[in-house]
């Protein structure tokens, strides 16, 4: 067989139905607004929520960080890649998101390919383990495939039904009595797609009373959800109640990258010892661990900019939804603009670009069939203005297309 020829057929269909993956230069650092093709669009795409990316402070503390350390240090963390701001982070994000500890990673990708193996395939305890999985079935694709690390002999994996906590709930009680080792649910705190948060306060008494440790992935939450900017825990009031909580850097938290693991002291020690992405894998640099320590004191010193991010979202949500376009409800700066078919969905984010906004429409099999959608996403970096021309685009176009 003649692979070229083959991945050469493959392409030609993803794009025939649709699902190739275009990547558009932007010509300028992420911000409110950005350069395409030379001319200037208002970004409501990325998860840059709290507009650190090309913040002034962030940007300055991270030349900083090379300067006084160095751009990389050329190694894995135990070996001789640990930096004392390495500690000076993990022990910030520990006490912001309300966990006895953190681990850092390269991205959350790899905390969560770190995370299930390092227990599940291990001996621990018992000669003849058997663990179990409950995991939304929107999880995302980082939780999926860390925990299809794990050896089946090891676990049984169930998937419950997006936020059905009634399916959850039979799940668990009808493994009640087997003889599982240890219990896992887990869940993403915000999902992608919709901005829905999960029902953690329903998921934190599940875990309680059927003795399962609850993982919570972050990504989307730290830095934009709850008051403070705590994420889903403090957002829905289980702050301190989750057992395990993973994160990125690379979203709200200046956008560059990074992940990390918050959880007891003892799982956090344990997965130095057993975590193969984090053992095998290099340490983050300077300059990123400086500008995330830069970015938590940002969020500890002043909740202007959470509360910023809150008031475009809300204010965004409520005007495009008075234009008569379809969202679907809620708090989080994901807003997803309903529009079922996949053409016009895509139609309409040319249109859009075209007059100066850049967002990203998601169709089947990103999302079901009949409901694709325009995915914008509000940062606390647009001013009033920024807003106001972005909704007398989407005005314009909507008009135009005849979708209000
Ligand atoms: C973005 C995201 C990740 C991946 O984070 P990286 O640090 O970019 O690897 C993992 N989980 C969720 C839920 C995410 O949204």
């Amino acid at each position: 067989m003649n692979l070229l020829k083959i991945l050469e057929d493959e392409l030609s269909r993803l794009k025939s139905e649709n699902v190739y993956k275009y990547e558009t230069e932007i010509e300028t650092p992420q911000n409110a607004r950005v350069k395409v093709n030379g001319k200037e669009v208002i970004m409501l795409a990325s998860n840059n929520y709290l507009g650190l990316a090309n913040h002034p402070k962030i940007k300055k503390v991270a030349i900083d960080g090379i300067k006084k350390y160095g751009y990389g240090v050329a190694s894995v963390r135990f070996i001789c890649g640990t930096q004392d701001i390495h500690r000076v982070l993990e022990k910030k994000i520990a006490k912001f998101i309300g966990v006895e500890d953190v681990i850092l990673f390269s991205s959350c990708f790899a905390a969560n390919e770190g995370f299930f193996a390092s227990i599940i395939n291990e001996k621990l305890g018992s000669e003849n383990h058997k663990d179990v999985l409950y995991s939304d079935k929107l999880n995302h694709a980082s939780i999926i495939d860390g925990q299809r690390l794990c050896r089946n002999e090891f676990v049984d994996k169930k998937i419950y039904n997006h936020s059905d906590m009634n399916e959850l709930e039979k799940l668990l009680e009808d493994d009640k009595n087997k003889n599982y080792r240890f219990r896992f649910i887990v869940t993403d705190g915000v999902f992608s797609m919709e901005g829905y948060l999960a029902n953690l306060s329903r998921i934190v008494e599940l875990g309680k009373k059927y003795n399962a440790l609850v993982f919570v992935d972050d990504s989307h939450a730290i830095g934009v959800c709850g008051k403070s900017g705590r994420g889903t825990p403090e957002e829905l009031n289980q702050f301190k109640k989750i057992g395990v909580i993973t994160g990125t850097l690379g979203k709200a938290i200046g956008g560059a990258s990074g992940g990390y693991i918050g959880a007891s002291k003892k799982i956090v020690e344990y997965l130095r010892q057993k975590s193969r992405p984090y053992i095998f894998s290099n340490s983050l640099p300077a300059p990123i661990v400086f500008g995330a320590i830069a970015a938590f004191d940002l969020l500890e010193n002043d909740l202007s900019l959470v509360s910023k991010l809150h008031q475009n979202t809300k204010s965004f949500r409520e005007k495009i939804s008075q234009l008569g376009f379809k969202i679907l409800e809620g708090s989080h700066p994901i807003t997803p603009i309903m529009l079922g078919d996949a053409s016009v969905a895509q139609n309409m984010s040319k249109l859009l670009l075209k007059n100066g906004i850049y967002v990203k429409g998601l169709w089947f099999p990103v999302v079901p069939k009949g409901e694709a959608r325009l995915r914008v996403q509000v940062s606390a970096s647009l001013s009033k203005k920024d807003l106001d021309d972005a909704l007398n685009i989407f005005e314009f176009v909507g008009k135009k297309m005849k979708i209000i």
